[in-house]
């Protein structure tokens, strides 16, 4: 469709995931908002061989199927996801029976989706034009001046030396992705020091059923409510350095990347087909096996190094902002770009109905710009840095990995699910909890780094850790769908940092069985806040500390988390 005025509330550059999406989600909360909204692709995107971010976790899928109203369209013509499934190595991971299995055996009672990136964006565009929202395609933004009261945008149509016209809004979004017009603009790049690279492509005519390569195992099988499950995970074959992901799609093709620290796999073995091929010979032997029989429904390949970036702004007083990879883009270990782009639209779009409203948003933009990097910029270096060394290491990936998602669900998704990402008084009422799990995630992060680094035994073979099993885990999860009232969430904050207190000390004594002297008395109470696997800083540190927990103090404050730590489970098994 073509523009129908040259004045709007609000343009957005870029009709992708989070450009279509912040469009949606302006009119459901301000109906009289007028919108245009440039993408410089002509026409319908394709099906499958389009574009990655098709796993969602909690966050983006509760935010597209109800803040953007997507639902009836992904529990339709989406697939449903069973959640993170990972497979820590075993030998030359021949075997898949043989590898540490993470994750659950049925569908988790709070729904996660896999989308097919061209079929949702497509959806979405249908639904954008019949909002009311002047989604302009084959438009592309060639300049943008930030001016006053109006800024300007000017697009291109019809390809290099194509009609120009320019429109106005009071507010610009750039969701434009790696085009980084903004950003570039304004001159706001922050150079990030996760270095990770990536390669993907798509398989047709039908699904990649990893579930099959252990189909002669009665026993593998029956770890799963029943057969078939496994496939509709976001599944993670990982190894030292990398992790392979596999994500079945709608439209009956099975999207497969490879994620590759090249400290230890250089970006060439990955970079073209064949090369990945013959890197999933010598890595995934059976995923390789799997895609020779599968070469002739190869759909696509594509590539990208270092994909990781940040900004030093992404929302203004003077109504601009920016939104999805436009802004910053931290790892897809974990899926977390579409979350970014579900907070970030949900802070520009709380922005711009203020604006409109005749608020003063000066001093809610610079809180929303500071809250959204600082926990972007925590996540980064935290996280995600400097963490893929110890993938192959079954034992500590599998401790992160939980522990990470006990973070996630308990503190993280909440603010989101109970809408309270924009709620400052909910927002001041948290602070000291999220801080205490901010401090305590710098401790453990470096314990996970450090554990590794102290030698890693031979990997367990042939055990399943049933995330339904740890309740500390998994209630953390049910609740963000139990309606809680605001006090009992409030509560919870405390209640679910007190369990990752629990869980850092339980993970302490853990990892400091592979230091030299063991680890120390689990009579003496430590304080979670001070751990690490370095002895001699242990009394500066003030690691032994009356207020700390002693190991049966810290198991009965992180109740069942020992049915996800591989040693114990491996006795029990
Ligand atoms: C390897 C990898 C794997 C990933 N896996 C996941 C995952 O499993 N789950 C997840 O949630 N996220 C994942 N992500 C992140 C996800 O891909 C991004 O968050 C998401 O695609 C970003 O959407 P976007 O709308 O910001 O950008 P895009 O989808 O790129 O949309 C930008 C749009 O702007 C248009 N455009 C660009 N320049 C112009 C211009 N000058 N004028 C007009 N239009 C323009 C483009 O045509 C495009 O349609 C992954 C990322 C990587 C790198």
């Amino acid at each position: 469709m073509e523009a129908t005025s040259n004045r709007y509330d609000v343009a957005i550059l870029g009709g992708g995931l989070a450009g279509l999406t912040l469009a949606l989600q302006l009119k459901r909360q301000r109906p009289e908002t007028s919108i245009f909204v440039a993408e410089k692709r002509p026409g319908p995107a394709p099906e499958a061989a389009f574009k990655v971010g098709e796993s969602t976790v909690e966050i983006s899928a509760d935010y597209f199927a109800r803040v953007c109203d997507m639902k009836d369209h992904i529990e339709q013509d989406e697939l449903f996801k069973a959640g993170l499934r990972f497979f820590f190595p075993a030998g030359d991971n021949s075997d898949i029976t043989q590898r540490v299995e993470w994750g659950d055996s049925a569908f988790a009672p709070v729904p996660t989706y896999q989308l097919d990136r061209g079929r949702f964006e497509n959806e979405l565009a249908r639904r954008n034009v019949e909002a009311g929202i002047d989604l302009v395609q084959g438009a592309f933004v060639d300049e943008v001046e930030l001016d006053g009261d109006q800024h300007s945008v000017t697009i291109v149509q019809g390809g290099p030396g194509g009609d120009r016209s320019t429109i106005t809004a009071r507010w610009v979004v750039d969701a434009a992705g790696r085009s980084f017009i903004l950003r570039n603009k304004l001159g706001l790049a922050k150079d990030v020091e996760h270095d990770i690279n990536s390669a993907w492509w798509r398989v047709g005519n039908g699904l990649v059923d990893h579930e099959e390569w252990g189909a002669h195992d009665e026993t593998w099988m029956a770890r799963m409510e029943r057969p078939g499950i496994r496939r509709y995970s976001t599944t993670h074959l990982a190894g030292e350095g990398y992790w392979v992901w596999l994500i079945p799609l709608a439209s009956n093709s099975h999207s497969i990347g490879i994620v590759a620290d090249p400290r230890f796999h250089p970006f060439e073995r990955i970079s073209t087909f064949e090369a990945a091929l013959d890197w999933l010979h010598e890595f995934e032997p059976q995923l390789a096996k799997a895609m020779e029989e599968r070469k002739d429904d190869i759909q696509d390949f594509l590539k990208i190094e270092k994909f990781s970036h940040g900004c030093e702004r992404v929302f203004s007083p003077q109504r601009w902002a920016m939104v999805g990879e436009a802004g910053v883009f931290i790892d897809p270990l974990y899926s977390p770009g579409s979350d970014y782009i579900a907070m970030a639209n949900t802070y520009v779009g709380d922005l711009i109905k203020r604006d409109l409203g005749g608020e003063d948003i000066t001093a809610r933009a610079e809180g929303y710009n500071r809250g959204f990097l600082f926990l972007f910029d925590l996540a980064l270096t935290h996280v995600w840095t400097n963490h893929y060394q110890y993938f192959g290491d079954a034992e500590v990936f599998a401790a992160k990995v939980t522990y990470d998602y006990v973070v996630y669900w308990g503190v993280n998704a909440p603010r989101m699910y109970y809408d309270k990402l924009t709620d400052l008084e909910f927002t001041q009422a948290t602070l000291a909890q999220v801080q205490r799990s901010a401090q305590l995630a710098v401790r453990v992060q470096q314990l996970f780094r450090d554990w590794h680094a102290a030698g890693q035994p031979p990997n367990p073979t042939g055990i399943h850790a049933v995330t339904s099993k740890f309740p500390g885990m998994w209630d953390r999860l049910k609740e963000l769908k139990a309606g809680l009232d605001d006090e009992t969430l409030l509560s919870r904050y405390t209640t679910n940092v007190d369990i990752l207190e629990g869980m850092a000390v339980m993970l302490f004594h853990k990892a400091a069985k592979r230091l030299p002297d063991g680890p120390p008395d689990p009579e003496r109470k430590i304080n979670p806040h001070a751990i690490s696997l370095h002895p001699e800083r242990w009394e500066a540190d003030g690691l032994f500390d009356d207020n700390g927990l002693t190991l049966a103090e810290a198991r009965q404050q992180s109740q069942g988390f020992e049915v996800m730590l591989l040693d114990e489970l491996a006795v029990t098994a």
